[in-house]
């Protein structure tokens, strides 16, 4: 068919074709959208948009559709029949003549995941308050998520995500709720790789702690912790300091070690459901392969990396051994890891609590700062502050749904 034998009603999104915008509103039961469109039907009248909602029971369904033309069918007559439907129905209804399609939505889009617990009035009015400051529109919000937090998404238009993202993280850390901004795209349903920090994020422990334990040497390796964290020593030299407190100890307190360490809630879960989705999910620490090693088989990921506590005749040396695993360390892995499984670094997403993290948070497309210090949060381009590892799917856009459809299909 060439263009000029497409009907008139086919090309009916032009700004001056007359345009009606059907308004239902009501108690929700079967049969409410067919009865609607079955009655509108009769007016050979073409659907241009639809929306539709059930919120605790009560059903609103918008539709947009071409006016009638000719054939003895009248707007009039459309009005009239569509009102008695909706109240043989018990429903509200609103029809509105207009022109055209919807008002194209504005350029540079984003996705505004706001996670609550609870997620309260106040702080729902200043992120719509502070979306509008920065020129965007609302133009749709769901909800993700009730459980473990209330999860919401904003889909925004009209202004510039980095903008829309300095200007909620600020607004988010006053109001104690956490906000991720992504730019909205294809690019967001593309494959991903997930790189989590271990300690303090993908598990509750310290591991150096949990050896430090066995070895009686708990304050020694605290003292050294907290020098490191006054900036007395770096990340590598507070590593080397602790390891040699290890020295000696039976190499049996691995298997021990292994059986303590407790996962984070919600761990398990984030993990299942982002390998069913495709995507591609390591680790990387500053604590040990001894550790990792063991992660990786039991929760099946992709990569991991750690450093390594040197063994020799069944007892720990007090060395690590290999590459060390540092700040930079941890940056450099997330791109040899996004590099081999064929990942842009722009679809990584890192996740971490510590100092050490921020390089790596930086370089991801999206870094998420979980229960971090003020520092890291404060860097990261997003903060989860709340203690269940499976918020994080909500700031990919995955539904609470969509998380127990994945796992319950075992
Ligand atoms: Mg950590």
């Amino acid at each position: 068919m060439s263009a000029s034998q497409i009907p008139a009603a086919a090309v009916a999104t032009g700004d001056d074709v007359p345009t009606l915008l059907v308004k239902i509103f009501g108690k929700d039961r079967p049969g409410i959208t067919a009865g609607l469109f079955d009655t509108l039907a009769a007016f050979a009248v073409d659907v241009i948009d639809i929306e539709q909602i059930v919120t605790r029971g009560r059903i609103t369904l918008c539709a947009l559709v071409t006016a009638p033309v000719g054939g003895g069918a009248t707007e009039g007559g459309l009005r009239a029949t569509v009102h008695s439907w909706a109240e043989s129905m018990h429903l509200q209804t609103e029809i509105i003549s207009g022109l055209g399609d919807n008002r194209p939505r504005g350029v540079g889009r984003s996705h505004v995941t706001v996670l609550g617990h609870p997620l309260t009035a106040e702080s729902t009015a200043a992120i719509a308050a502070r979306i509008t400051d920065t020129g965007g529109n609302i133009d749709r919000i769901f909800r993700l998520a009730k459980y473990p937090v209330t999860a919401v998404e904003f889909a925004v238009s009209g202004t510039d995500t980095e903008k829309l993202r300095t200007t909620l993280a600020t607004e988010s850390a006053a109001l104690g709720v956490d906000v991720a901004v992504v730019a909205a795209g294809l690019q967001r349903r593309a494959q991903r790789l997930v790189v989590m920090d271990v300690d303090s994020t993908l598990i509750q422990d310290e591991v150096i702690e949990l050896f430090a334990a066995h070895a009686g040497c708990e304050a020694e390796v605290a003292e050294v912790t907290t020098r490191a964290m006054r900036g007395e020593l770096d990340f590598e030299e507070s590593l080397h300091e602790r390891v040699a407190l290890l020295a000696g100890l039976d190499a049996s307190v691995v298997e021990k070690v292994r059986a303590e360490v407790r996962l984070t809630p919600g761990a398990r879960t984030l993990i299942r459901t982002l390998k069913r989705l495709g995507f591609q999910v390591g680790v990387v620490s500053g604590g040990f392969t001894q550790v990792t090693d063991d992660l990786r088989e039991r929760l099946g990921l992709d990569f991991a990396s750690a450093n390594t506590l040197e063994i020799v005749d069944g007892k720990l040396t007090g060395r690590v051994t290999g590459e060390i695993v540092d700040r930079e360390g941890k940056a450099r892995l997330l791109r040899r890891f996004a590099a081999e499984a064929g990942v842009p670094l722009a679809q990584t997403v890192a996740i971490g609590d510590g100092a050490n993290d921020l390089d790596m948070l930086n370089a991801a497309g999206l870094g998420v700062a979980f229960n971090a210090k003020p520092l890291v949060r404060e860097a990261a381009h997003t903060a989860v502050n709340v203690p269940f590892l499976d918020t994080v799917l909500y700031l990919l856009g995955v539904t609470r749904e969509e998380v127990e459809a994945a796992n319950t299909h075992e």
